[in-house]
């Protein structure tokens, strides 16, 4: 009888524990066999043994004596040879070695393999999965994953599960067993492995703003970044009303976006009103009355220019924007609607809405048609949905919650309420805006009192001054 050693390395970094095991080892008629009580019995597995029916069960697998099959959830693995047993002892089940290996890995989920030359048998989590990490931070966790090369990652995010999917990785559960108790924002880990991929799932609790992905390393770490909740950095003590609209929180930069502009006017309303000049005009004037409060304020466009629709939450990001606010105005057609439509509405980015507001989105929308790269084609296709998930789901909640102060502040001004006042539908310029974003529907300048209003002085600096009231609520 030789003895081996059976060496477990299970979460290197998250749960250190290397394990030693002195194994039994049979050597019949050429073929190495393992005790497969004491294995059962060393990985701490679940195990039940009939000796008198001559089976064992180890976990969720069933080894009959004699017999070359084992079923394991209801699926039967053939050895290379029957199950023994010693005639010495009643409870012995010698497992031909190295089949049984195989079962024993699907059982265990990872790999495990036995060196002849030095009789040992070694089960490494992963090969590839070097090691799980959490980080916390004072705004934040990371969660940082070390792998042997680059793997193909994508990510779901839908509220409270954050789903990490790694292709073609193998891992070892046990390495993600302590990171939800290590964590103070994730709930739980779910690692499931498939045959292409291996899918985390973390649960992620309420005090979690936002999750990222980010990759490090030409793509060897993995880092999933948890950005805490209402985080306020310790400086922050001053009293002065400008710092606490801009400094302390969240919202910092504004990303303010005239819509239209250049060879696009936008809708042409009452007097032949340009919608390009009404929301160019409101804008400059906004980003005046909140840089007064100490926000730091950037504009898409400050002149008659003609920007991309893309583009413009792009350069939001880009600018590490806080809120993105687009400005239009609302159009119909036909002399008699146009007298009795008014109004103003408030926009947030959703699938689905009315069949007026998917006109409305597919008006403003229309300005891609004017991209000279672009088949015209003016609304979001569900694919696209689907690859929105991710921002919608990390800002449809703060982008209501401002199109809610926005309604609160414009509501009993000199342009009525249109229904309710905000809205939701597929309008592309807050595609990719990373932050929370809304699309202002300031009024109807195909209206005769909306378009002078929006076209007055006074009109306009009354709307900016109550655009900017709601932006400074909702900054609180
Ligand atoms: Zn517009």
């Amino acid at each position: 009888m030789l003895r081996i050693l059976l060496i477990l390395t299970i979460g290197m970094a998250v749960q250190a524990t290397a394990q030693d095991f002195n194994l039994q080892v049979e050597k019949m008629n050429g073929i190495v066999y393992i005790d497969g009580v004491d294995l059962g019995k060393k990985l701490k597995m679940n195990m039940a043994w009939q000796s008198e029916a001559g089976i064992l069960q180890i976990g969720n697998s069933y080894w009959a004596l004699g017999s070359s099959w084992v079923n394991l959830k209801d699926t039967n693995f053939l050895l290379q040879t029957a199950v023994q047993s010693k005639i010495s002892s009643k409870q012995s089940f010698w497992l031909p070695l190295p089949s049984s290996l195989r079962i024993f890995e699907k059982l265990l989920n990872r790999p495990i393999e036995y060196d002849s030359a030095t009789a040992k048998i070694y089960s490494k989590p992963t090969k590839d999965l070097w090691s799980v990490n959490l980080d916390s931070k004072e705004n934040g966790e990371v969660v940082e994953l070390k792998l042997s090369k680059p793997f193909v990652t994508e990510t779901f995010f839908t509220k409270p599960n954050y789903l990490l999917r790694i292709s073609g990785l193998v891992i070892d559960s046990a390495m993600f067993s302590d990171l939800a108790k290590k964590s103070s924002m994730i709930s739980r880990v779910i690692p499931i492995q498939n045959k292409q991929s291996v899918q985390i799932t973390l649960v992620i609790k309420d005090n979690c703003e936002g999750v990222e992905l980010v990759k490090k390393d030409e793509g060897k770490t993995l880092q999933v970044v948890l950005r805490k909740k209402h985080y306020e950095a310790k400086a922050q003590t001053s009293s002065s009303s400008a710092a606490q609209a801009s400094g302390s929180k969240k919202i910092k930069t504004i990303v303010l976006d005239p819509g239209h502009g250049g060879k696009d006017p936008g809708a042409i309303g009452h007097n032949s009103l340009k919608e390009k000049e009404v929301v160019l005009s409101v804008g400059l004037k906004l980003k005046s009355k909140l840089e007064e409060k100490g926000f730091t304020v950037k504009m898409t466009r400050d002149s008659d220019e003609f920007i991309e629709l893309a583009k413009r939450p792009k350069m939001a990001s880009d600018w590490g924007g806080d809120l993105f606010l687009s400005l239009h105005c609302n159009a119909i057609d036909g002399k008699e609607r146009q007298l009795r439509t008014e109004g103003f509405t408030f926009y947030i980015l959703r699938a689905g809405g009315s069949e007026e507001d998917k006109a409305i989105a597919r008006r403003e929308n229309q300005a891609i048609v004017l991209e000279s790269d672009k088949k015209g084609k003016t609304e979001i296709s569900p694919a696209e949905w689907i690859i929105l998930d991710n921002q919608l789901a990390l800002y449809a909640e703060k982008s209501a919650l401002l199109a809610g102060y926005l309604v609160e502040s414009f509501d009993g001004g000199s342009i009525k309420k249109m229904r309710k006042g905000a809205s939701q539908a597929g309008f592309m310029v807050l595609v990719g805006a990373y932050m929370p974003a809304v699309l202002a529907e300031l009024g109807f300048i195909t209206h005769p009192s909306d378009a002078t209003y929006m076209s007055t002085e006074k009109g306009q600096n009354e709307i900016a001054e109550n655009l900017a009231k709601a932006i400074v609520n909702f900054s609180k």
